[in-house]
């Protein structure tokens, strides 16, 4: 984009856009106002769980819609008590509270942890552990806890009591737990926009037994790991590992802006009548598409189907890497949200896919990462792995002829 264009949009100039505009979305479809078709495997960043436009999320919608959209929560909404139970249910939480997005959800969580020793007789214990590499939102709050030099900057003083500790140290980490002022962890169970960088298992376990030794809350931040993304309906089950809080967002509303912070009767229990709210967070239409998603992915055998296709897709990929490892370097991550680390620029990867007719999303430590709908069939993989295959043989070719 040139510069007089930029200078006359009416938008605040924070995304460098691709200058690329959809018309309309059909399950893992995306159609450009151009009337090109690509194969979506962004998902508007990890938002379109079941891709676009799917019947039983545009039914409840709909119906909602001509119900009721809006009453605030100065009154009961059962959508709300429904979604809530059902995730209870499905999780470790016995507690929710509904937002708008998934900062909010953060936001929500880090409130509760510093409430929760509040009033246990502890205000002393606010700081919250987070680490290098994490991504929690853009709110003042989130961007100090992710601690981004680059979405710190210019923005005044950063929120005081967040502590960034380097991912994978574990000596500084059990250090930092001896602190008397720590009140959470906070982590991702797989690093979303850091490039989809995993915490093992064993070292989640680790943490727990950690946070229980010395009475700290554990908070995991899946925004972007929830709700089936990796093969399961929460990415801490892989582990076992239960977290005391969880902020979710994202996938949840299948692309209805919606998110939720999800707690222990316990870690919930300074969250009292007006020490927190919200105007929108929570409305019907929100909780009728949020339910709507549940509906698909709690059925009998969805997630076991998601894991099936994620491992053939995943080994697709990694036959592909084999062939193509000037391009390629390795393949990362857990069920449906993959990460391919790059030899070449991600970006430049991701403007071959475009070429090819796939749209993928850029993530940190040069990895480009896939999030297909969770509804993606084996011939759309199919497909998606020949275009992919062409992406790389177009960034291979000329590397090849140059060593030749
Ligand atoms: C996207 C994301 C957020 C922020 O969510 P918003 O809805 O953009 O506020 C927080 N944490 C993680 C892990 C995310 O991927």
């Amino acid at each position: 984009m040139d510069q007089s264009s930029q200078d006359n949009s009416p938008l605040f100039q924070t995304y460098a856009r691709a200058p690329l505009a959809f018309e309309r979305g059909e399950g893992v479809w995306l159609e450009s106002r151009d009337g090109r078709r690509f194969l979506d495997l962004s998902g508007g960043i990890a938002v379109n769980l079941l891709g676009h436009a799917h019947p039983h999320l545009v039914e409840a919608l709909k119906a909602q819609a001509e119900k009721l959209w809006h009453t605030s929560n100065l009154f009961e909404i059962p959508g709300q008590t429904r979604l809530a139970e059902r995730l209870i249910e499905n999780t470790f939480a016995d507690k929710a509270f509904f937002t708008n997005s998934g900062a909010e959800a953060l936001e929500c969580a880090i409130k509760t942890a510093r409430r929760y020793h509040y009033v246990s007789g502890h205000p002393e214990r606010y700081r919250i552990i987070t680490f290098e590499g994490a991504f929690h939102g853009r709110t003042l709050a989130t961007i100090a806890a992710g601690g981004q030099a680059k979405y710190l900057e210019g923005f005044g003083p950063k929120v005081e009591g967040f502590d960034q500790l380097r991912f994978g140290d574990h000596e500084a980490l059990r250090l930092a737990a001896t602190g008397s002022e720590v009140a959470a962890i906070l982590i991702e169970p797989i690093q979303g926009e850091g490039g989809i960088r995993g915490v093992p298992p064993q070292c989640l376990v680790g943490l727990r037994q950690l946070c229980d030794e010395h009475g700290i809350l554990l908070i995991y931040d899946e925004v972007q790991t929830g709700v089936g993304r990796t093969g399961r309906f929460y990415a801490y089950e892989h582990s076992g590992a239960a977290p005391d809080i969880m902020a979710s967002a994202k996938g949840i509303g299948g692309g209805f802006p919606m998110g939720v912070c999800l707690a222990t009767n316990e870690a919930a229990k300074g969250m009292t009548a007006g020490t927190h709210g919200t105007t929108y967070g929570g409305n019907p239409l929100a909780m009728a598409v949020g339910n709507a998603v549940l509906d698909v992915v709690l059925a009998e055998g969805f997630l076991e189907e998601v894991r099936r296709k994620a491992l053939l897709f995943k080994q697709s990929l990694a036959s592909l890497a084999d062939r193509f490892p000037d391009v390629i370097e390795s393949i990362r991550g857990e069920g449906l949200l993959i990460g391919l680390k790059m030899h070449v620029p991600n970006t430049r990867m991701i403007a071959a896919l475009r070429d090819a007719g796939v749209v993928a999303a850029p993530a940190g430590d040069n990895v480009v990462r896939l999030l297909p709908p969770l509804t993606i069939t084996v011939e759309e993989i199919r497909l998606a792995m020949e275009r992919i295959e062409s992406a790389a043989a177009d960034l291979s070719a000329p590397l090849q002829r140059a060593s030749a």
